[in-house]
Formats: C-alpha cells, sequence, structure tokens
C-alpha cells in the first residue's frame, strides 16, 4: 500500500483487495490532513478520511481494528516526529511496514499506527556485495530491485510482506538452507528509538541491538528504518514439484523428514498436506542449480515413495519468485476460488485466516502423522492445511545465542498449520479447529513456534518464541525501551 500525499488515487473501486496486494495509490487534498504532528511531512489519515477504512485494513480481514490515525512516514525525520508525539502525548502507538502480522499486532484500536511503508528505497552497493534498503520495501518489489543485478537477499515467498516484520522475526524461504534466513543476511540497521534518537547498530555498535533484531520480532524495541543486507549471487534456479496421493501420507511424511533437513544445502523445500477434502499432497522446493543435478539429489525422496506426478522448470530466480508468491484469492463470496498455481507456497484462499506453528526436532512418530490426518480429514474449511518448512544447511548452523533466532541446531522443520475462510460466521469454528490441532500435536513436537507465524493463543508465548534468548531479549529491552513504549499483546516483557 503506498499512503503517500504525493500520489493520486487510481482505482478507488479495487482499493480494499489492492491494499493487501501492496498496490493501493492514495490521493490527499490538503483539507484532509490534520496537523496532528508538528514537522511532520507524509500524510496523516483520521477516520474522517475518504480512505480511512482501506489504509486501516492489514493482510489478514479477521482484523477490523480501528486507530484514531495512520501517519505515513516519508522519511527518517517523519520517524523521529511520530514517536516524539505519541511519546509526549502518551497516546498508544503500534508500527506498520508491510502489514502481514497473522495477528495483526501492527495496528490497534484508538491510538496510531506509524506507517512507514513509504521508507522504499533499495540502494545496491558498488561492488553488488550489499543493499540498503528502507524498512516499508515489500518482497517482491526488493527481489526485483535486485535481480536487475543478479543478486539476491534470501526472504520470504510472498510478494507483499515487508522486508521488516519477516527479518526481524527470522525470514524463511526457498534459499534458506543455502543462504540463511533473512536475519542472517542482515549487516547493519537504523532505527529510531524510544527517546526519538536514531541508533546505528551493527556487530561493532550497539551490537546487542544487531542480536536482538535479527529474530527477536519486530515491533519491540524502536521504529527501524532502514536495513544494510548481505547480497548473494544469483542466476537460474531449478523449481520441482512433487505430487504423490493423498492416501499416502504416513510413507511421504517420514521420507520427507528424513530427506528435507538433511538434504544437499542447495535444496530447500516445503510438503504441503491439504484437507482431505481438498486431498493434495505435495513438496515445492528449490534446487540452486540446474535439473540433472536436482533430478540426482531428489531421488531418495522420489524412490522411498513413488510419486504420482514430478515436474522441474529450470527459470531465472525471478520466475521462480513470482511462482511462489502468487497465490491470494480474496473472491467476492459465493464466487468459485480458483487453484493455486502449482507452485503456490501460501494458501490463504479467503481474507479471513489464521495459521499457526510449531518446531519439530525429533522425527515425527506414526502417532503424530495419524494425528495430522485426523485433523485434516475433519476441517471444516477446504483451504486448510500444513506445511512443513524444511530447516538445517546454513539455518541450522548459526549457533543459538549468536542470534536472537533460537531455532538452530536440530531442529528439522516449522510445521505451519493454516486455515481461511470467507465469513465472520464461520470464525468460531474454523479458529476451534485450528487451535484443537496444535493444541493435539504438543506431545509430539518440541514446544517452540515462529515468531512470524505470531498466534494470541499460543500460552507462554515468550518462552515458545524465544527459547533460551529471552532472558537476553528481555534485558536489552530494558536497554533501550526501559519505559516499555513499544507494546503489543506480545511484545518482550521486561524484567520484573
Ligand atoms: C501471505 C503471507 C506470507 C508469508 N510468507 C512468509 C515466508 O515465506 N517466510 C517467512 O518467514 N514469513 C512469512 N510470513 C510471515 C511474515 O514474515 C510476518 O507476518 C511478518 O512479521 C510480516 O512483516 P510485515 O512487515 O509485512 O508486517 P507488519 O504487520 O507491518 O509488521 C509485523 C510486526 O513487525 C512490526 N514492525 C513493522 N515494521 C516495523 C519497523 N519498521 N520497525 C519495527 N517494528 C516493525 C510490527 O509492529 C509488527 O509487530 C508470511 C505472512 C503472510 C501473511
Amino acid at each position: 500500500m503506498t499512503l503517500s500525499r504525493r500520489r493520486f488515487l487510481k482505482d478507488t473501486i479495487a482499493g480494499a483487495s489492492l491494499i493487501a496486494a501492496g498496490q493501493l495509490d492514495l490521493v490527499a487534498s490538503a483539507a484532509d490532513e490534520p496537523k496532528l504532528i508538528p514537522g511532520f511531512s507524509g500524510l496523516i489519515i483520521t477516520p474522517k478520511h475518504a480512505l480511512y477504512d482501506q489504509a486501516r485494513q492489514n493482510y489478514n480481514g479477521r482484523f477490523s481494528l480501528k486507530p484514531a490515525s495512520i501517519a505515513c512516514c516519508e522519511n527518517e525525520t517523519d520517524v523521529v516526529k511520530a514517536i516524539e508525539y505519541v511519546r509526549e502525548h502518551k497516546i498508544p502507538f503500534v508500527i506498520r511496514s508491510g502489514g502481514h502480522s497473522y495477528e495483526a499486532f501492527s495496528l490497534l484500536d484508538d491510538g496510531m499506527v506509524i506507517d512507514v511503508s513509504n521508507l522504499r528505497s533499495v540502494i545496491v552497493s558498488a561492488n553488488k556485495k550489499t543493499a540498503t534498503v528502507g524498512s516499508g520495501v515489500r518482497l517482491m518489489q526488493l527481489y526485483e530491485a535486485l535481480w536487475d543485478k543478479r543478486v539476491v537477499i534470501p526472504c520470504g515467498s510472498c510478494a507483499t510482506v515487508g522486508i521488516a516484520g519477516v527479518t526481524m522475526g527470522g525470514g524463511f524461504g526457498l534459499l534458506g538452507r543455502r543462504m540463511g534466513l533473512t536475519c542472517d543476511n542482515l549487516l547493519a540497521l537504523k532505527m529510531v528509538d524510544a527517546g526519538g534518537n536514531i541508533i546505528e547498530s551493527n556487530k561493532d555498535k550497539n551490537a546487542d541491538l544487531y542480536w536482538a533484531l535479527r529474530g527477536g520480532g519486530g515491533g519491540n524495541f524502536g521504529v527501524v528504518t532502514q536495513f544494510t543486507f548481505r547480497l548473494h549471487p544469483i542466476n537460474n534456479v531449478t523449481i520441482f514439484r512433487i505430487k504423490w496421493n493423498w492416501s499416502e501420507i504416513v510413507e511421504v511424511v517420514k521420507a520427507w523428514q528424513d530427506w528435507a533437513p538433511a538434504a544437499d544445502d542447495r535444496i530447500t523445500s516445503i510438503l504441503t498436506i491439504t484437507s482431505k477434502a481438498a486431498a493434495a499432497l505435495k513438496c515445492v522446493g528449490v534446487f540452486i542449480g540446474g535439473e540433472k543435478q536436482a533430478q540426482e539429489l531428489i531421488a531418495p525422496l522420489t524412490g522411498a515413495v513413488k510419486p504420482a506426478h514430478v515436474t522441474f522448470s529450470t527459470v531465472p530466480f525471478i520466475e521462480a519468485a513470482k511462482r511462489f508468491s502468487a497465490f491470494k484469492k480474496t473472491k467476492a463470496p459465493g464466487t468459485a476460488v480458483a487453484e493455486p498455481p502449482p507452485e503456490a507456497v501460501h494458501m490463504q484462499v479467503h481474507p479471513r485466516f489464521k495459521n499457526t506453528s510449531d518446531y519439530v526436532r525429533k522425527p515425527l512418530e506414526e502417532e503424530a502423522i495419524r494425528t495430522i490426518i485426523d485433523h485434516l480429514s475433519q476441517s471444516p474449511q477446504e483451504s486448510s492445511c500444513v506445511q512443513f518448512d524444511g530447516y538445517g544447511g546454513a539455518i541450522n548452523r548459526v549457533p543459538v545465542d549468536e542470534t536472537a533466532f533460537c531455532h538452530r541446531g536440530d531442529t528439522k522443520f516449522c510445521i505451519h498449520y493454516q486455515i481461511s475462510w470467507a465469513h465472520a460466521k464461520d470464525d468460531a469454528h474454523s479458529l476451534q479447529w485450528i487451535n484443537d490441532f496444535r493444541k493435539s500435536m504438543q506431545p509430539f513436537v518440541s514446544g517452540l513456534t515462529y515468531v512470524n507465524y505470531c498466534d494470541r493463543d499460543v500460552q507462554d508465548w515468550a518462552h515458545s518464541c524465544y527459547g533460551e534468548n529471552l532472558e537476553r531479549l528481555m534485558s536489552i529491552k530494558k536497554k533501550y525501551d526501559p519505559e516499555g513504549l513499544f507494546q503489543f499483546p506480545q511484545s518482550i516483557p521486561l524484567p520484573v
């Protein structure tokens, strides 16, 4: 979403869905812009603004929060002014970049949303080794800007996710086992702290903050305005898709979990098991290299359980990134929903959704796999699925205390439970289903969850997101935000 006083509304009719797709251009007439914040140069959207309802919509249509204002920062000075303003007037606030927080932690009722989505510069260094990126950049914009120079930062798969949230929570994507998480490629950042000071942080300067913002999650320490990342050369990659019959779940899960976390680092893969009604069982992945070698390297998996169908395609990386990101259908209620493109990694078919997660460190036994089958057989929505994000490789080699992201070492994969639905009347039973599903898996999993797949219903979420790194995060929170100005329902607590 572009919330800028410079731009004109191009398409008001499709506005709401364009917001979710990150393509909305807004107009602001001078009369619409209350000068709430002295010295603020960007647009401030309040409830009487014609575009307020569009501007307050995040990606997850399950939430309809009503902020008193949305301050759309045009530059770092605006961020400073906004922080000084909320601090002085004791106004509750949250920070928003891409607006993809599963639980809408970048929105609130009544207070102010400090929106950085206009900070969208991408500057590649002359030697193509690093890129400095505004904290409002979205993933596809970033992939495209870097592809021009045949370089990449390993990020997630959805085009419209913001770089800020994805980086600070970790950032798993289909280059990850070779290049690490997004946060593993972060070299430096700039942040506006609770006092309105601009802080630079890297391995030598404010190194504790640099540690915390690689996995400690967004919204906790200050407003990040800029990131500097290490770049990797990239060219063609080979996408593979393996489909099995849904009835072979037990054998496929056993084979995949033996193979995926231990495969050649150049392969990263995701196993998707849909509801019984949709009956899809597939592994989608990327090999950084050509088709012949990809075939050899996936042979242990395809040899263990004979697939119904296997395809390979060697394509420019940017083409692969587009295929993976291409799925969010928000059709009008009652109309048919199109089939996802075969490589789509994210499965939200409907605007309202809930996702949650668990980490697996020991291979799932048959009883656990049967529990998955039972729940997917009784799902109230055909759209429901679990995805296994395969870890290992470069992700796991980073020592657990080197960054705040704690899911390293013997972590095998992240289970990503997902359900989406169209109407509010289906909220209760859809939420009940996914909560029950996750609960019944607890005997079989590690007790840890991914902060970027946040879930308000996880008990003891702080330990489960941060594991053994929690205490250190709390003391860094105290140093940079001693009064707990940066708060949301799952913000890192101050030490008692
Ligand atoms: C469709 C979809 C696909 C996804 N795909 C992937 C994937 O492939 N891999 C993966 O790892 N994750 C993925 N995610 C999860 C994603 O990483 C998180 O939802 C992430 O937090 C979103 O970041 P955002 O900036 O878009 O969201 P926002 O909602 O804007 O922000 C998320 C959190 O960060 C805070 N924040 C935002 N900007 C700043 C800032 N500038 N400074 C400080 N704090 C800030 C917010 O307050 C909020 O708490 C996906 C999510 C969705 C909805």
